[in-house]
């Protein structure tokens, strides 16, 4: 994390936390297959505590300095004057080197516990996405794996998908969506917004653009470390070199985090939750083979991102909210869906804990996720700075420094090309030849349906 003016303060993260936990906060990144540098928690204990000892000797430094001070205003001249004023020079070189030292440890706590993933909830499963834990099931029964429901074949007979212009314009896993497919995008961005606008959540639309610098703070790695590096996100060329790194974003998430930094809230008003409609790019660099068939691991997508910001208490609770929108939002599409509990593995660097929604697809013949949960807890608002004051008789008086983290969480309300591979494989209406005839479309979507019906797409 660069900290060039025209960006947020550094990270404030909790070394002592850190430093008292050795033990579980080691196990908790073994648990998580986080890749740390070595060593990152010792590191992080051992600077925190030179971070200290210097603290406290430049403390008695300054001290001693204010104390020669007040001498010299006391006296004026004398051999105890000249006696501070050397005094007090001398004192000013070492609170400078002290000073520049203090930097120096601090930088490197820093670094090191920037590499820690969040905390785990205690629930969570352990382990990698096979040990995810189904907590409900809903919708209609699945139907069996059939190839004859695969999404491509459906979209081409009624002409919804083109992959080779989207191949020929920007190559493979780019698309376009044609026809009622085109239609079935808007009027499920609306029907998604519409839902989370009834349930509290402000609409916005965002920008596809961040600054690298916020994606990293919202626990995303624009690019690893591995040798040549690997893109993970899309990069702007910079047309100048002082104006900060400009990322595409892989989710709005990471504008909608952005939006909060640097603030302080009210408790009374928490919790804060918006709704966002962006474009999600990835680039989904060594993604699966059968993965990238049609339109299920694409590289653009229209996604509606639920995001809250909460306090400390209500984190847990909030997440059980976000989830039942969610819910209400899938069931309404009438598909099989089941709700899962994600794994250790699976939580990435910022959530505390997730929940996944996959819908049945049987021209894939299995589950694929189209939404996801997280509650980041503190892991985004310290790097962010978002706080908050609580309400209480002595709130008001709190130094800001004092004042807690906020929780921030994130779903996905609708992630189009997902959505309509399952409504596609599901809705299909088939003769008794074999051949596709129709497709069957949620009821919900009638009022957000614009262009009027033509064709057996009902
Ligand atoms: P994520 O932000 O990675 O948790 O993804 C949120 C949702 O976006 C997932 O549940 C999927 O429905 C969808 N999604 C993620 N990556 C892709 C992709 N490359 N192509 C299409 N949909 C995706």
């Amino acid at each position: 994390i660069r900290t060039t003016a025209s960006l947020l303060p550094p990270p404030r993260l909790d070394y002592r936390a850190i430093s008292e936990n050795i033990t579980s906060k080691s196990l908790n990144a073994l648990n998580r297959k986080s890749r740390l540098p070595h060593d990152a928690v010792a590191s992080v204990a051992r600077n925190y505590i030179e971070w200290k000892r210097i603290l406290s000797e430049l403390n008695s430094k300054r001290n001693e300095r204010s104390v020669a001070g007040e001498t010299i205003k006391r006296n004026a001249s004398g051999p105890e004057r000249d006696a501070a004023i050397a005094l007090a020079s001398l004192l000013k070189v070492h609170v400078k080197e002290l000073e520049a030292t203090l930097d120096i440890a601090e930088q490197k706590c820093l670094l090191a516990a920037l590499s820690l993933p969040n905390d785990t909830h205690p629930n969570a499963p352990l382990g990698p996405e096979s040990a995810a834990v189904t907590l409900s099931t809903h919708g209609p029964q699945p139907l069996p794996a059939d190839s004859k429901r695969d999404h491509v074949a459906i979209a081409d007979h009624f002409d919804l998908l083109d992959l080779r212009s989207g191949s020929s314009v920007a190559g493979t896993s780019w698309y376009f969506l044609r026809n009622e497919a085109a239609l079935l995008e808007l009027a499920l961005t609306n029907y998604a917004m519409s839902i989370a606008i009834d349930h509290g959540f402000t609409p916005v639309t965002t920008p596809d653009v961040v600054k690298s610098d916020i994606a990293v703070r919202c626990g995303f790695q624009p690019r690893d470390d591995a040798t040549p590096p690997v893109s993970h996100m899309y990069h702007i060329l910079k047309t100048n070199t002082s104006s900060p790194e400009l990322i595409l974003a892989g989710t709005a998430e990471i504008p909608l985090a952005g939006t909060f930094s640097n603030k302080v809230y009210s408790s009374i008003n928490m919790p804060l939750k918006v709704v966002g409609l962006g474009h999600a790019f990835r680039a989904e660099a060594g993604a699966r083979s059968a993965d990238t068939r049609g339109l299920y691991r694409v590289h653009q997508f229209t996604k509606i991102e639920l995001f809250a910001v909460t306090t400390e208490d209500t984190s847990e609770s909030m997440m059980e909210d976000i989830l039942s929108v969610q819910k209400y939002i899938l069931e309404g599409l009438d598909i099989p869906l089941r709700v899962l509990d994600m794994p250790t593995e699976e939580l990435g660097a910022s959530a505390y804990r997730k929940y996944d929604i996959e819908a049945w697809m049987p021209g894939r013949g299995s589950w694929g996720e189209v939404s996801s949960l997280s509650n980041c807890t503190d892991y985004q608002s310290r790097r962010l700075h978002i706080r908050y004051r609580p309400q209480g008789a002595d709130a008001v008086e709190t130094p800001l420094a004092r004042l807690p983290f906020a929780h921030t969480l994130n779903g996905t309300a609708a992630a189009i090309p997902r959505l309509i591979v399952a409504l596609l494989e599901n809705g299909a209406i088939f003769d008794d030849n074999g051949s596709v005839v129709g497709l069957r479309l949620p009821r919900v979507l009638k009022p957000f349906w614009i262009g009027g019906k033509k064709r057996n797409i009902v």
